[in-house]
Order: structure tokens, then sequence, then C-alpha cells
């Protein structure tokens, strides 16, 4: 007796490249850290001033020429705490996204302010609203203290700056800022 040809349905050949669902695109992510030029141009908008409390503030390139010029008295050897001058972590001018980064918000001018280690720390990835605080973009604080308005972050002692400079380092830090280091 002869047995059945079995015909084994024929094997569909998948196509994958050409079945498989698209995936949609994630926007590709902003860096956090705002490129030089525009780190510029926002101490260039908002001064050396923390623009949620006002304290006066310096650029960590100052901070380390400070560090390099008085290594023991302007101590910043890490990024531990424990290993930087306490008045130095004070005036740490940092670059603050208002819509936090890790939440959407864009690394622009539009989006990131001057401010402080306390504030910009302090608030750490929470929103504006989370914490009671007013958007610092839409109001301008109005120094009346010459100190403050006088206030230029130490720029004076680059090198780059320094031949505007006459006097000594104790002289940089009696204030009066850039006026009394122009000839
Ligand atoms: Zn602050």
């Amino acid at each position: 007796m002869r047995r059945p040809v079995l015909h084994r349905p024929e094997r569909v050949r998948m196509d994958r490249r050409r079945t498989r669902t698209p995936k949609p695109r994630r926007p590709r992510h902003q860096p956090r850290d705002a490129p030089y030029e525009m780190k510029r141009a926002l101490v260039s908008r908002d001064g050396h001033h923390c623009r949620f409390c006002s304290i006066p503030l310096i650029r960590p390139e100052i901070r380390k020429e400070l560090n390099r010029l008085y290594p023991d008295a302007a101590r910043w050897t890490s990024p531990r705490a424990s290993d930087q001058h306490r008045g130095l972590q004070v005036l740490w001018l940092q670059y603050d996204h208002v819509i936090v980064h890790s939440r959407g918000g864009k690394t622009s001018m539009d989006n990131i302010v001057v401010a402080c280690a306390a504030c910009n720390f302090g608030r750490d990835r929470y929103m504006l609203a989370e914490v009671g605080l007013r958007d610092p973009r839409e109001h301008i604080r109005t120094p009346t203290w010459d100190g403050h308005t006088g206030w230029d972050g130490l720029e004076r002692i680059l090198p780059q700056n320094k031949r505007f400079c006459r006097g000594t380092a104790s002289s940089l830090w009696a204030g009066g800022g850039s006026r009394a280091c122009t000839e």
C-alpha cells in the first residue's frame, strides 16, 4: 500500500526588514552642560549673581585661578566638599536649568539662569512649583547696595585681564569692582 504523500505547508519566509514595525524615533536628548559660548552669554545677561537669591558669585575659571595663586588659602583640591574652601563653595557660580533637564528642560538661553550652588543643588530635580519658588526669569532683583552693583565676579584676576590691574592680592579682595583696576 502506498503511503499518501503528505505535503507540508510551504513555509513562508518572513522578511523581517519589511514586516518589522518601525519604532518611533526618540528625540535626541540635548547635552546637559551648556557650551562655553552660552555660559559667557548667560553671565553677560545675568551678571555674577544668583538669579534666585542674588548673592555674588565667581565663575569656576576664577576659582581655579585663585586656587593656582593661593593653593593653601583658596583650597579646592578635589570634588569632595571637605576638600573645598567653604567660602568658594558659597561663591560658586553655576548654570541652572529652570525646567529641569532630566524632565525635558532644554539647554538654552531661555531655560538656564545663573545660580549659586545652594539654590541649584537645593532644588535638585524638582520643578519650581514643586518647591514653591518663583520663576527667576519673571523678575529681576534690583540691588541697592554698592557692593552688589560693583561686583565683577573677580574677573580681573584672570591673566588676560591683569594688564588692567595694578596692585596686590589684598587689593583684589578689597572690593571696588573692575574700575579700581582700570588705569
Ligand atoms: Zn542662590
